[in-house]
C-alpha cells in the first residue's frame, strides 16, 4: 500500500497539468472572443497538429521568431500563444526556403500548437491597451472606437410590424414560421389589429414574400433592423484622463518604468516644453497613428507612427512618445498569462518567453 502512494501521487500530478488542445482553443476564445478582433486579422489556432493534442506548457511571446520557436521546443510547450499572428498572409507553399514558412514545418513536426489573439485582445476590457493606459497611474478610460456586440444573441435582429385587414390565412402562415426563429406579438392601437414579428434575417424575407401576396397589407408594413448597443469599456486605443496632471518629462519617466525602457522617442507639441502639463493621454499600443489620428489629447502614447503622422501630432500641439511596436505591448503579456492561467483552472503551466523582443534598438 505504502509503495503505491507516491504513483498514485504521481498519476494525479501529471493529469492536473494537462489539458485537451481542444478545451485551451475553447477557453482562450471565451478570454478574447475572435469576433472583437478587427476583420483584416487573422486570429484563433493558426497551427493545430494531428488530434488529439495534449498541452501541458504554454510559451507566450509578442512574435514567434525562429529565436522563440527553439525556445518553445527546448522548454517542452505543446502551445504558442503569439500575440501577433506568425500566420497572416495566405501561404501557398511550406517549404524550408522562408521563415514564415519554416515556423509551420518546424511546429507540426515537432507537434506545436499557435494560437494567436492579437486585436481580440486589443479590443479587450483589461487588454493590452488598458494595461498601456495605466502608464502615468490612475485615469478614467474609454475606448477611442468602441465595438458593437458581435450578433444579436438572440438571432431575432429584425422587427417586422404589419396590420390592416390582413386575411386569415396570411396570418396564420406567418405564424406558421415560428420554427423558422419568428416570434409574433398581437398589438392593439387605434388603427385597429396590428402583429409585431421578431425575426431572423431568414425568417425576414419569408415574412415579406408572404405579406407581399397583398400589396395593401405590404404596402403599409413596417421594418426595423436591431443594432445592438455598443460595448462601453471594450474597443481599439483608449483615451485616459488622469486624476492628477503631469508634466511630460515625468510622463516620460513612468512611462519608461512601465514598459521596462531605459530610452525613448519623444516629440514635443507645438509650443509645448518638458514642464508642460498632461492631463489627457490617448494611447494604442503597436501601431497607433490610424486610431489615434486627430483624437484630442496632450499627449499620444504608442509603439510606432510614421515621421508625417508625428509631424501632424505636433503641429496640433500633441506631444508623442514613441517606445516601439513591440515595447508597447511586450509588459501585458504577463497579465495575459495570470489570465489565461486562471481561465485554464491551473492545469496548464505558463511562462512568457525570455527571447522575445523587439527587432528595433534605441542605441
Ligand atoms: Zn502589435
Amino acid at each position: 500500500m505504502l509503495r503505491c502512494r507516491p504513483l498514485l501521487l504521481l498519476a494525479v500530478s501529471s493529469r492536473r497539468h494537462v489539458m485537451d488542445l481542444a478545451s485551451v482553443v475553447s477557453r482562450l476564445d471565451a478570454l478574447a472572443p475572435p469576433a472583437l478582433a478587427e476583420s483584416w486579422d487573422n486570429v484563433g489556432l493558426l497551427v493545430e497538429p494531428t488530434p488529439p493534442h495534449q498541452v501541458r506548457k504554454m510559451l507566450l511571446t509578442n512574435d514567434l521568431t525562429e529565436d522563440v520557436l527553439e525556445e518553445a521546443l527546448g522548454a517542452g510547450a505543446d502551445l504558442v500563444l503569439s500575440y501577433h499572428p506568425p500566420v497572416f498572409k495566405a501561404l501557398k507553399r511550406l517549404t524550408c526556403a522562408h521563415w514564415k514558412e519554416r515556423l509551420v514545418v518546424r511546429a507540426l513536426e515537432k507537434r506545436l500548437a499557435v494560437y494567436s489573439p492579437h486585436t481580440a485582445c486589443d479590443a479587450l476590457a483589461n487588454g493590452v491597451n488598458d494595461w498601456l493606459g495605466r502608464a502615468l497611474g490612475s485615469c478614467v478610460s474609454v475606448p477611442l472606437r468602441t465595438c458593437s456586440s458581435p450578433s444579436h444573441p438572440s438571432g431575432y435582429g429584425h422587427i417586422l410590424e404589419f396590420g390592416g385587414d390582413v386575411p386569415e390565412s396570411m396570418l396564420s402562415r406567418v405564424s406558421a414560421l415560428q420554427g423558422t426563429c419568428v416570434r409574433t406579438y398581437p398589438l392593439r392601437n387605434e388603427d385597429g389589429a396590428r402583429v409585431r414579428l421578431s425575426c431572423s434575417h431568414n425568417a425576414l424575407l419569408q415574412a415579406l414574400a408572404i405579406l407581399s401576396e397583398d400589396p395593401e397589407v405590404y404596402k403599409n408594413a413596417e421594418l426595423l433592423t436591431l443594432q445592438k448597443p455598443p460595448l462601453l469599456d471594450t474597443g481599439m486605443g483608449r483615451l485616459c484622463t488622469l486624476s492628477e496632471p503631469v508634466s511630460i518629462a515625468a510622463a516620460v519617466k513612468s512611462v519608461k518604468i512601465h514598459v521596462g525602457l531605459n530610452h525613448l522617442r519623444l516629440a514635443l507639441g507645438r509650443g509645448k516644453t518638458l514642464g508642460s502639463s498632461v492631463r489627457v493621454m490617448a494611447v494604442c499600443a503597436g501601431s497607433g497613428s490610424s486610431v489615434l489620428s486627430g483624437v484630442p489629447a496632450d499627449l499620444y502614447l504608442t509603439g510606432e507612427m510614421s515621421h508625417h503622422e508625428v509631424l501632424d501630432a505636433v503641429a496640433d500641439g500633441r506631444s508623442v512618445i514613441l517606445c516601439e511596436h513591440s515595447n508597447s505591448e511586450r509588459g501585458y503579456l504577463r497579465e495575459l498569462g495570470a489570465q489565461i492561467t486562471q481561465c485554464l483552472e491551473g492545469k496548464v503551466e505558463v511562462v512568457v518567453s525570455q527571447t522575445d523582443r523587439d527587432p528595433l534598438l534605441v542605441v
